[in-house]
C-alpha cells in the first residue's frame, strides 16, 4: 500500500535491519526499542490491524503465530519474551499495519502501562 511505511520496509523500498523473511511475512527490528531485543513480525500484505483480519487470513497469522518459536529462539530468548500487538487509538497503534512486537532479553512488568 502506498504512504505505509511497513509496506515500503517490506518491499526493501527503505533499507532496515532484517530478522527474517519469506514470501508471506517480515521480521526487522524496532527503530525505537523498548527492551535489548525489539523486534516486529508483519504480514507483507497490507492489513491494519486485527480488527481488518478476514476468514482468509486465518492460516497466514498462524503461520505468523508459529514463526515467533523460530525467531525467538534464533534471537537467543531463551528466557523468555513478550508478544504485543497494539490494536487502535486506546492501544496507541501509531502505524497502521498489522504488527506483533517481540521483545526480550530483559524483565518485563505486568499489567503493561
Ligand atoms: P505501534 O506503536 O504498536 O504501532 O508500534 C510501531 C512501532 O514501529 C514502534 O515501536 C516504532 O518504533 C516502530 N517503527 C516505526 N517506524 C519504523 C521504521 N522505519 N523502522 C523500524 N521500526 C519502526
Ligand atoms: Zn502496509
Amino acid at each position: 500500500m502506498a504512504d505505509c511505511i511497513f509496506c515500503m520496509l517490506a518491499n526493501h523500498e527503505i533499507p532496515t535491519s532484517v530478522v527474517y523473511e519469506d514470501d508471506e511475512m517480515f521480521c526487522f527490528k524496532d527503530a525505537d526499542p523498548q527492551a535489548p531485543v525489539h523486534v516486529l513480525l508483519i504480514p507483507k500484505k497490507h492489513i491494519e490491524c486485527l480488527d481488518d483480519l478476514k476468514e482468509e487470513d486465518a492460516p497466514l497469522l498462524g503461520r505468523m503465530m508459529l514463526k515467533i518459536q523460530d525467531i525467538a529462539k534464533d534471537l537467543e530468548l531463551d528466557n523468555g519474551y513478550r508478544v504485543v500487538s497494539n490494536n487502535g487509538e486506546d492501544a496507541f497503534q501509531t502505524v497502521k499495519h498489522l504488527h506483533f512486537h517481540i521483545l526480550g532479553k530483559r524483565k518485563m512488568t505486568w499489567p503493561p502501562g
